[in-house]
């Protein structure tokens, strides 16, 4: 039985922004689709670009557009990190948006169709997956690749998929740093056993359009290996927007992070009286991950939720700050309680219908473990824990006649 991660379309995921603005009334929220290229928190404007760039794009008003505001609310996330290694950019695959998710697909399948080319040579690097960082989004990649090759590929590609190999290059002495010992040690047995090759204390120091070079950090041995396809999923960076405002708000205004910008306990950005800062953006000493975004914002209504509540509460108060110009949201801030965050475990599907699930808390991490838990009853909850976490119910109904489909017919191998 298979319920494929990557075998998921995209529009099960997708929400469409405008329903929310519509069942929140036009009057209180109004969409733009456009990017915000610079902050001016001086003058409390914004400087936008109409986005993504097309026909109507080029000329007017369409092209850049201002903001006035009251108060910000930023959530822009972050970008793929490469850390100016010489190459990545031009020649790796990224995962951050679901864009890439695609491209990566592409890719898979451009390499299979081309290997299946009569006279195509050098067949092993062409059908050599390899996947930089080996956090969860790496993990989970090469696993999901590990699950392709064993199911399509094996039935599509029967003389390929003995060629077809995957790598797994992280910098740090194991993969899923963040997990219990006893589940890495889970982890990295299994891609053993699934023939995924770990190259762990392994650093890549340049990647040309055929070759990855690496750096043993114990031996300090280099050497390259060929790739057909290389993932890139080994961090996380800040956005240029987040970066010059971290810029002109300075160190002294205890903007000490680069990596994002710093707030108070209730998601203020330090230096400002009105932008407040949300999820990856956002520097709390957390760790960059949906469930920590989740908790700082609300969604779509959901309560109970941080600066949401917040702002619903003290609404009245923001209300007077426009009209009379006093600042009363800011004296309701202050007085409000702060973000608490309420962490709720941690999972990471590992191929195979397995996955592990890690509730140790901070508290505990030094001490005991709370609990772990590995295995296919672990994948079924990983499973509905996501499925429960999708907004919509069109969305549910639509991922759970996705993953049917899959399991009836296998994942869908033509190009999109
Ligand atoms: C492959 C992958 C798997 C993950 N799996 C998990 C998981 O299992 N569990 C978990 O808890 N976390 C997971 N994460 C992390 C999680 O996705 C992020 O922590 C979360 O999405 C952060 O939410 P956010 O709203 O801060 O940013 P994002 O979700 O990145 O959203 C930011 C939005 O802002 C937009 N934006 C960016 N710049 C601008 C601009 N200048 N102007 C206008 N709009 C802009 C972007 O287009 C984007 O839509 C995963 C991440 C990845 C990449």
């Amino acid at each position: 039985m298979k319920f494929p991660q990557c075998a998921v379309d995209t529009r099960c995921i997708i929400e469409p922004i405008r329903e929310y603005c519509r069942r929140s009334n036009a009057k209180h929220a109004i969409f733009y689709e456009a990017e915000c290229l610079h902050i001016d928190e001086k003058n409390n404007k914004i400087k936008c670009k109409r986005t993504p760039q097309g026909v109507y794009s080029e000329k007017g008003p369409w092209n850049e557009f201002e903001l006035d505001y009251d108060y910000l609310v930023v959530a822009t996330g972050t970008q793929s990190a490469t850390f100016g290694i010489p190459g990545v950019k031009e020649n790796a695959l990224f995962m951050k948006v679901a864009t890439d998710g695609r491209k990566l697909r592409g890719r898979i399948i451009d390499s299979l169709e081309s290997a299946n080319i009569p006279g195509a040579t050098d067949l092993q690097s062409l059908l050599h997956f390899v996947v930089v960082g080996g956090g969860p989004t790496g993990v989970e990649c090469a696993a999901e690749l590990h699950d392709f090759v064993a199911n399509e590929v094996k039935e599509f590609f029967p003389d390929l998929a003995d060629k077809v190999s995957i790598t797994l290059i992280e910098a740090l002495p194991h993969v899923l740093s963040m997990f219990s010992k006893s589940l890495v040690e889970y982890a990295e047995q299994k891609f053993h056993r699934d023939s995924i090759d770990v190259l762990t204390r392994t650093l890549v120091t340049k990647v040309d359009e055929t070759h990855v070079y690496v750096k043993n950090l114990e031996s300090g041995e280099t050497s390259k290996m060929p790739y057909g396809t290389l993932l890139w999923a080994s961090g996380i960076a800040t956005r240029p927007v987040i970066a010059e405002l971290i810029k002109n708000l300075g160190e002294e205004a205890g903007q000490k992070s680069p990596r994002a910008l710093s707030v108070d306990g209730h998601m203020k950005v330090l230096g400002t009286r009105n932008i407040f800062a949300l999820g990856d953006c956002a520097f709390m000493n957390l760790p960059p991950t949906a469930q920590v975004a989740a908790q700082q914002v609300a969604c779509c209504g959901f309560t109970g939720k941080y600066l949401g509540r917040l702002i619903r509460k003290g609404r009245n108060a923001m209300i007077g700050d426009t009209k009379n110009g006093t600042h009363e949201f800011d004296s309701y801030v202050e007085n409000a309680e702060e973000f608490n965050y309420n962490h709720m475990g941690a999972f990471a599907y590992l191929g195979d219908n397995a996955a592990i699930a890690d509730f140790s808390t901070k508290a505990d991490a030094a001490g005991g473990i709370l609990g772990t838990s590995a295995g296919t009853t672990t994948y079924f909850l990983w499973r509905s824990v996501y499925f429960s976490k999708l907004l919509s119910f069109r969305n549910r109904v639509l991922l759970g006649v996705n993953w049917v489909f899959t399991e009836i017919f296998g994942r869908d191998t033509s190009r999109r």
